[in-house]
């Protein structure tokens, strides 16, 4: 449950010492200066972590994990790459937490410039839809903590959450399709097709990263 692990009580009592020791070597000295832009949300193995960790080593990024065995297993993971790789994979850390209660815990408003919901679980049935971590509500918490033009990158192998998550998407007034051209010339695109555990095993038939509109109107409309 939620009480077994800590929950920081807002984004500045994230320690980043804890998760970037090489960067941030006590708590003291944090100071603000560079902050999470990169958030994968339900990161299973942290197989995106690492790719991404040298494809923008001046990135810091977070994977957001429910299940305690494999937040535990990613730690070691990243800790091993750090021993055998001096000097690399400093930029990327893990956090057992539930994404759909604690976002906004961890991220200021306008604080990351990537989301990635990569594979996430189907919920089939209707009574659990609102499980499903795309969701309108939810939408609006993502919109929050991205950056104007922040990407919302999403991935599926089922067919029914694809339609979902782009339908939810596309309805919610701050969120809008990136262009071919975008999409084509993103880095992050080619390599989402091999990085991640499932999306070696699945061929992809979603791929929709969605990017956060011109204009935000947090503060004047209310959220
Ligand atoms: N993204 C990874 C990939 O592409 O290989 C893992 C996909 S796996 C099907 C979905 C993951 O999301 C699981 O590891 C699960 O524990 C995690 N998850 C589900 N609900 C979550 C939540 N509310 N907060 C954080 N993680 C969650």
């Amino acid at each position: 449950s939620d009480s077994h692990f800590p929950i920081p009580v807002s984004p500045s009592q994230v320690d980043y010492s804890v998760h970037y020791p090489q960067l941030f070597p006590s708590p003291d000295k944090f100071d603000g200066s560079k902050s999470i832009e990169f958030a994968d949300v339900g990161c299973g193995f942290g197989g995106l972590l690492i790719s991404l960790s040298t494809v923008f080593p001046e990135s810091l990024m977070i994977g957001m994990e429910l299940r305690d065995k494999v937040t535990e297993y990613v730690k070691e993971r990243i800790l091993a790459l750090r021993a055998s790789n001096p000097g690399q994979y400093e930029n990327i850390s893990v956090v057992r937490t539930n994404s759909m209660k604690y976002i906004p815990n961890y991220f200021e408003k306008g604080q990351l410039t990537k989301m990635f919901f990569l594979f996430p679980d189907p919920h089939f049935k209707e009574k659990n839809h609102r499980r499903r971590v795309i969701n309108l509500h939810l939408l609006d918490e993502y919109a929050y903590v991205l950056r104007e033009g922040g990407i919302i990158y999403t991935m599926t192998d089922v067919e029914e959450l694809g339609v979902w998550m782009n339908s939810c998407l596309k309805g919610h007034p701050l969120f809008e399709a990136v262009t071919k051209e975008e999409l084509e010339a993103d880095p992050v695109v080619k390599l989402l097709s091999t990085a991640t555990e499932e999306g070696q095993k699945w061929r992809m038939l979603n791929l929709v990263p969605w990017n956060s509109g011109p204009s935000c109107p947090f503060g004047q409309e209310g959220g």
